[in-house]
Parts: C-alpha cells; structure tokens; sequence
C-alpha cells in the first residue's frame, strides 16, 4: 500500500504557509552532554531542508534515550541536538521545552520541540497527548524509521489525528530499501543477530527462523543459546527464562535441516571492564565466575565461513563487547567477513552502525538501515504500527 510522502506534498506545493511538524529520529549517544556520533542528526536534515524549501515553518521533536515522563533532567535534554543542528541548517534552530499547548512560529523557523519522551502520554500512546500534538501542525511527518515499530504518541497517534500526515525522505526510503531488498532476497539467506536486547530480539528469531536459511546468534543472544545447548556460561549476560524460547528455534531451523551454530569457544573476563584481563576458552569450560564477552577465534571464523556463502545477509547487533577491544576481535572479523562477501549485505541498529563505522567497512554494505528492533520486524514481515497509520490516512 503506497504512502503519501513529504516530497509527493512539497512537489504538490502543498507545503507553502504551512505548520510542518517532523517526529524525526535525534536519539544520538552522549557522553557528558557533547554528541559523540551524528548520523541521525545528520540523517534528519532533508526531511527539515525539504519542508523549509516549500514554505513551511517547522517543528521538530524526537525522544531521546528513556527519560522519565513529566520532567526534563538535565541528560534529557535535546539542546546539544538543537546545536548540531543549527551548525547543518545554516541558520538558528530555537529549542521550546513546554510545547505540547503551543508553539509560536513563522514561515522559515525551525523549532526543535524538546524530547518528546518527557511528554506524560508519550509511550502509551494517549490519545489525548496525541490530539493536543496534532493540532500544533497543519502536516504531520514520520521521519524516525528507528522507532516506527513502537505505538507513541508522536510516532502513532499524531499520524491519526493530524489534518493531514505523510512519511518523511528517510522513512520513506528504508521502506523502499528494505522492501526490495527483502522482496526476493538471493539465497540463501543468512541472518546474523547479536547484541545485547536479548528478550526483543528472541521473540523476532523464532518468526525470522521461517524467513532466513541460516540463522546465526551472537552477544547476549547466543550465551542464552548456549544456555539452551546445556552448556555453561556463568555469570554472562542471558534470559535464562527464555531458554525454552531459543530452544523453539533451534528446532524450527533444525525442521529444516539447519543447525543454529553454536559458540565452540568465547572470550571470557571476570570483570565487565575495558581493562578486565581476556581469556580465550573452550565453550564448555566457562567458569562460574566468568562473563563471555565476545565469541572465541574459532567460533568468528566458522561463522565468517558461513556468511561468505550467503546470497543474502542481515546483521543487526555485534556480536560481542566490541567497544573494548579486548572484546572486539568477533565483531570485527563478522563486519569483515560481511564486507568481503559477494551476497547483499543489509545492516542496522544504532550499535551495529558503530561497529560499521569502527572497522570501516560502511561503503562494503549493500544497504545500511538507521533502525534495530524496527529493522528486525520489519524483516519479520510485520506491518509497523507507526506505517500502519500513515497507511491508513493515504489510503
Ligand atoms: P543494536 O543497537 O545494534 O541493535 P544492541 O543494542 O542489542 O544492538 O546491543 C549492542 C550492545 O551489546 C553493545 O553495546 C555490546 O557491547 C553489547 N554486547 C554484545 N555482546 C555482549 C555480551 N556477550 N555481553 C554483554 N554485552 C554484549
Ligand atoms: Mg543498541
């Protein structure tokens, strides 16, 4: 089903004298209030440059990491983001933090609207906070492709209540991306998850098993894996509750001939630290007191082994604690075995990306997608709920 997007508006001149409203995706890491990686600030700037080159005056808002509703504290806050911004655009970029009854604008403005998470109502979606949100705007535009798998209010129920809403460039462009890139993959496919949100990411294995010919688990996920196999893992970080969940999907790959691989050895440490002494043992001989930190040198070159044979492959979270690089070696032979592959490689999730970015290997990969879990139920087959209401209202 197609979608009324911000450029089909801007080309329609639909735009001109115009309040635009653009939930983007500004949710960048921070260390002590100074941004210290800028590709979604970076990534949000057509969707803003297009509405201002049509006439509008513009509102911006995101969330930006998991503040507390009510209050703004003092990392909450998206005035480094206003900042980056202003330096982008070329002209100011005025931050309001008390937004959601009124904000005065012109032809030419851009407000940056303060993080939208500090909104109560935001997370549950309440329709209320949503209506109030859409009455600050003529048009309303998705632009976060990152968080179109969760129900906000900004991301779900603005969409419903504005006169009139449409998704962004970016939004637009990882639906069509990721669409024929999933459309009719070349086989066979290999999908490679790791990280460190294990509960999320298992529920969407268990549908990835039907999709993917080879499923390959890293991080977090894999020691629950592990777990599951019967092995040992200490005090590593897993779902022990999810154990009977990784074992269903074990077995649905197994129903088809395939074998879930399994760590043979890990890097292990006694302290999660970027200092901790790395130790490389077999498997089955992890200690009480160990942490797996990573996946061991066999382990990443059987898997690498894999995935060069992939036609298709899909990475989304590194598979160990890549950012000591202690821990870093599984991560980085993985982005190198995916760059050096023939197949298409499709890659997302805000700490994938760092770890693209880290060894390099961006120019090497098919297409990069700015989403993680909005990426994976995307390749689950899902409609996202956020794209469901911009759906509905171009229908
Ligand atoms: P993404 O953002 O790409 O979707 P996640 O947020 O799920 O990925 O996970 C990324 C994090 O997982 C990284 O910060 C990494 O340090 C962590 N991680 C990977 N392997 C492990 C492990 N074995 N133990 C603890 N943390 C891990
Ligand atoms: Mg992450």
């Amino acid at each position: 089903m197609s979608i009324q997007t911000l450029s089909g508006l801007a080309q329609a001149g639909a735009l001109a004298g115009k309040r635009v409203f653009i939930r983007s995706d500004l949710n960048v890491p921070l260390d002590q209030g100074k941004i210290t990686e800028d590709t979604r600030v970076r990534a949000s700037v057509p969707a803003i440059r297009l509405a201002l080159d049509a006439g509008a005056a513009v509102m911006v808002t995101s969330h930006l990491g998991r503040p507390k509703e009510g209050v703004v504290g003092p990392d909450d806050t998206l005035q480094p983001v206003a900042e980056r911004l202003a330096e982008l655009l070329g002209r100011p970029v005025r931050l309001v933090r008390d937004w959601v009854d009124g904000v005065e604008l012109a032809v030419g403005d851009v407000a940056l609207l303060e993080n939208c998470r500090c909104n109560p109502g935001e997370k549950k979606n309440d329709p209320d906070l949503a209506r109030r949100m859409a009455a600050l705007c003529d048009v309303y535009v998705n632009d976060a492709f990152g968080t179109a798998h969760r129900a906000e209010a900004t991301t779900e129920g603005m969409a419903r209540f504005a006169p009139v809403a449409c998704a962004g460039p970016l939004l637009a462009a990882e639906l069509d991306a990721l669409g024929r890139a999933l459309k009719s993959p070349r086989r066979p496919m290999a999908a490679i998850v790791g990280g460190s949100k294990v509960s999320t990411k298992l529920s969407i294995l268990q549908a990835l098993a039907d999709k993917v010919d080879q499923l390959i688990v890293g991080g977090g996920i894999a020691n629950t894996f592990m777990l599951a196999a019967g092995l040992p893992i200490g005090k590593s970080l897993a779902e022990p509750d999810q154990v009977d969940q990784a074992k269903a999907v074990i077995q649905a790959m197994q129903a088809r001939g395939v074998q879930v691989p399994i760590p043979v050895d890990v890097v292990v440490a006694k302290t999660f630290a970027a200092d901790a002494p790395a130790t490389v043992k077999e498997a089955a001989d992890v200690a009480p007191d160990d942490l797996i930190l990573d996946i061991g040198p066999r382990t990443a070159a059987l898997l690498a082994q894999q995935l060069r044979q992939a036609g298709t492959i899909v990475w989304n979270g590194p598979v160990g604690v890549f950012e000591f690089d202690a821990f870093a070696e599984g991560t980085r032979v993985i982005a190198q075995a995916i760059a050096e592959s023939d197949g298409f490689s499709i890659a997302g999730g805000g700490d994938t990306l760092a770890a693209i970015a880290k060894y390099g290997i961006a120019d090497r990969v098919g297409y990069i997608s700015t989403g993680g879990g909005a990426f994976l139920e995307f390749l689950e087959g899902k409609t996202l709920p956020a794209v469901a209401a911009l759906q509905a209202r171009s229908a």
